[in-house]
């Protein structure tokens, strides 16, 4: 399948048009930005590492029953997608209190949750990306209450296939954050699943394996992203 006109290019990836009207290229950067786009840096080779680790992880939810727009790997860079018309929300899913939840509730980071909790922002960077609740999502026509349900209940189950998968590669799943697309009238997962979107601590030391290293400065960026990958292809 070949490249065709650029349709999109966001933060850490572009979207190509192909020659079935029905599906995209994704190709994935190294660029990595970081409080609504304040912080910009590069992460050596993060596009290969986030294209694999979302092919791995998309393979692995499809297997378990969750649509996904996944298609197939082409190469180092880019993967074949399902032309989805991208919902404008940002579902976060949290096992555990870190970044913004900590800081809004006033919670110390790891603090485990006794429940799961979803959270939906709407996707639009110039307000932000505003938490929004499911009143606000129908009122401004964000998405159906039908499709709000459908969400939430693929959220859960990524949470629970995700979480048992990380837990045996010795990763804790934190947090996280999925969008979701349109596809021949149904809601479908879309976008990526990368240490980009996920918060992983090290099961054994709680060390942070994720785009907080980049964001808070930590250091060794690069190389965690790469330990990240090679423990889940184990
Ligand atoms: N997240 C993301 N993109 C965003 C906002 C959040 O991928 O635009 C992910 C983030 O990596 C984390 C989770 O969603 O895994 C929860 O993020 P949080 O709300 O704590 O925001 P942050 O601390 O990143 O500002």
């Amino acid at each position: 399948m070949k490249k065709l006109e650029m349709l999109y290019e966001g933060k850490a990836k572009k979207v190509y048009k192909t020659e079935d009207e029905k599906k995209y290229i994704v190709e994935y950067k190294d660029d990595a930005t970081a409080f609504n786009g304040l912080k910009k840096g590069t992460i050596g080779d993060k596009g290969i590492i986030n294209n694999k680790m979302s092919a791995l992880l998309f393979t692995l939810l499809e297997e378990k029953g969750v649509p996904t727009h996944f298609e197939g790997q082409l190469n180092d860079r880019e993967m074949l997608v399902k032309a989805v018309e991208i919902l404008p929300l940002e579902v976060i899913v949290r096992n555990v209190a870190a970044g913004s939840l900590a800081k809004r509730l006033g919670l110390d980071e790891g603090v485990e949750m006794k429940t799961t909790v979803l959270e939906f922002c709407f996707k639009n960077d110039a307000l932000g990306d505003p938490m929004v609740n499911e009143d606000h999502i129908e009122a401004i026509a964000l998405a159906t209450k039908e499709q709000v349900a459908l969400i939430r209940s693929y959220a859960l189950q990524v949470n629970q296939y995700l979480r048992a998968f990380f837990i045996e590669k010795g990763l804790k799943l934190i947090d996280f954050k999925l969008e979701f697309g349109v596809y021949e009238g149904k809601v479908i997962l879309a976008d990526e699943i990368s240490p980009d979107t996920c918060r992983l601590w090290d099961a054994e030391t709680n060390r942070k394996m994720d785009k907080d290293r980049f964001r808070r400065d930590l250091g060794e960026v690069e190389e965690t992203y790469q330990e990240v990958l090679s423990r889940l292809q184990k």
